[in-house]
């Protein structure tokens, strides 16, 4: 049993989506005491899945992929057999005509003037002899691997919705991070010569989904976080982490190493008492103790609540800055509108930017009825029109797309809307966020028994793998008192598709 002193330690969560729950799972498995606290009446945070006119749905598109064994078995241990292997399809509109995604060479041939296929070779021959030499942003990264023709057809325009600002001020990581670092080159050899010999189903072809949704693997962490004494308190939004009296020094703030004190942190085990985190506050007032916390709140939000926190940090965290999503569900009334899991929507013409059909993914979620539930996402920043608006105004823009589209024909009916806005989002990866993030990291650093991880927690655009890995290994952090950085998870790249799915995952 994990012990601080005599006594068993506690460690209190903030959030209960994928990184707050995985992590309260490995710790009640290693005995500590565990409190959760969810702001929200749900569990899984954004990758929640929830009831809606009679069907499940989740908060868009949600694929779970990891060749990670330790985020498999979280997976494989909770969802046991309860899962559907879905054959992945997704494409991507563009000028009424339909791309697969990942691009695939013949299908763009097909699809576009052979003046427009003259220029993509002529631009990405350009781009071989003249490369931007360290390429800093999205649009210098991806024109370096795909040539500008394409960068500008198949990346600008979903980009530049989805984050809101120019793709010449996006960071290059976003890309390096979420575009296989495939080539041009590569895309004609693979078309050309295939997968020859290897018949397996790779992660990019399959995914694993939970049968009633990819909020069950939370459900289920959350029902074993409770099971095994822990508690998981909804509704109970955190105001601020609670921190012994301030050093008195502005330099490195409470947590500050401060040799000279030579006292110990009760809970911590590090030096420099007095300094460390002693538990949270609760919006209502109520003071929670605890050893460790366990943070997945949104970074901003953490450090403005902390004292005695350095002018340059603050200002620093002040500049990082998150998207919103807002999600328009729609109830058809027709079971058969098109076959992909998800379409990423180009087309400029239109301010949504992708539309994901939950008839395409396990038969349980759709519950036998004969309607579609669509779901398209729009993005915005809180002070743009969109996200004021009221919510049968959104809900009128999106029909009129869908029909512009021809996604859903005039004659058939949209029977329901529902209206979801969803802040913070995306931690919005601009040209030199680096510099601001690593130095709120370094100072979270000196703040003992302070964990922050998580999507919005760290400032990491991650997938659920990422959020769960961030919660596991915070987890053997606290047990094992491991010197792990966390800060570094979803930033080294690796490419987890190519791995074939019985290897990962069926067992
Ligand atoms: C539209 C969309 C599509 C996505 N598609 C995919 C996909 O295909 N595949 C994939 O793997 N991932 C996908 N994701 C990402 C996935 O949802 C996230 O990676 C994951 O949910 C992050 O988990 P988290 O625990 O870090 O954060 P969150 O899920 O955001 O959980 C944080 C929790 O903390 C709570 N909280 C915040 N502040 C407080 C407070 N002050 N007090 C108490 N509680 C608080 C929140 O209510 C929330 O429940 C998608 C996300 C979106 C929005």
């Amino acid at each position: 049993m994990a012990e601080t002193k005599g006594k068993r330690m506690k460690v209190i969560i903030i959030g209960a989506g994928p990184a707050g729950l995985s992590c309260g799972y490995e710790l009640v498995k290693a005995g500590v005491e565990v409190e959760v606290y969810e702001a929200s009446p749900y569990v899984g945070g954004m990758a929640r899945s929830f009831d809606l006119w009679g069907q499940r749905v989740d908060m868009g598109p949600h694929r779970f992929f990891s060749k990670e064994k330790h985020i498999n078995e979280f997976f494989t241990t909770l969802v046991k057999d309860d899962y559907t292997l879905v054959n992945r399809m997704t494409r991507i509109y563009y000028r009424n005509r339909f791309f697969y995604y990942p691009i695939k060479l013949f299908n763009v041939l097909r699809n576009l003037p052979p003046f427009t296929i003259v220029s993509i070779l002529w631009e990405f021959l350009r781009i071989q002899m003249f490369p931007y030499k360290n390429p800093t942003t999205f649009e210098e990264w991806v024109s370096n691997r795909f040539g500008r023709k394409l960068f500008e057809i198949f990346f600008k325009h979903y980009s530049e919705k989805l984050w809101g600002i120019p793709c010449s001020k996006i960071d290059a990581d976003w890309a390096a991070q979420r575009i296989k670092s495939l080539s041009l080159w590569e895309a004609v050899i693979s078309a050309i010569f295939g997968n020859k010999g290897n018949k397996h189903k790779t992660l990019l072809d399959q995914f694993a989904y939970p049968n009633l949704g990819t909020g069950t693997l939370y459900e289920r962490a959350a029902d074993f976080i409770r099971s095994h004494g822990g508690k998981v308190n909804l509704q109970s939004p955190v105001k601020k982490v609670m921190q012994d009296a301030g050093s008195g020094m502005q330099d490195a703030g409470c947590g500050m190493q401060d040799a000279g004190s030579g006292m110990q942190d009760a809970g911590s085990g590090m030096q420099d008492a007095g300094c460390g985190i002693t538990g949270i506050e609760l919006m209502d007032g109520t003071v929670v103790k605890a050893d460790y916390v366990v943070s997945t709140m949104p970074l901003t939000l953490l450090v403005k609540g902390l004292k005695d926190v350095p002018a340059d940090v603050a200002a620093a965290a002040e500049k990082l800055y998150f998207r919103n999503t807002i999600l328009v569900y729609l109830e058809v009334d027709s079971m058969e509108l098109f076959a992909d899991n998800w379409i990423y929507v180009h087309s400029p013409e239109v301010k949504h930017g992708r539309i994901t059909n939950f008839r395409n993914w396990s038969r349980q979620i759709n519950r036998d009825k004969k309607t579609t539930i669509l779901c398209m996402e729009f993005w915005a920043f809180d002070e743009d029109e969109i996200w004021k608006d009221k919510d049968e105004n959104i809900a009128e823009l999106a029909k009129k797309e869908i029909h512009l589209l021809k996604l859903v024909p005039p004659e058939t009916k949209i029977l329901n809307t529902f209206v979801l806005k969803v802040p913070r989002c995306y931690p919005v990866y601009e040209t030199g966020y680096q510099v601001n993030l690593k130095k709120v990291e370094n100072y979270l650093d000196t703040v003992p028994s302070l964990i922050p991880i998580g999507r919005y927690g760290a400032f990491k655009y991650n997938n659920q793998d990422h959020s769960i890995l961030m919660g596991i290994l915070a987890a053997d952090k606290i047990t094992q008192g491991l010197d792990t950085d966390l800060w570094k998870i979803n930033t080294d790249v690796e490419y987890q598709e190519e791995a074939r799915i019985k290897d990962v995952l069926i067992q």
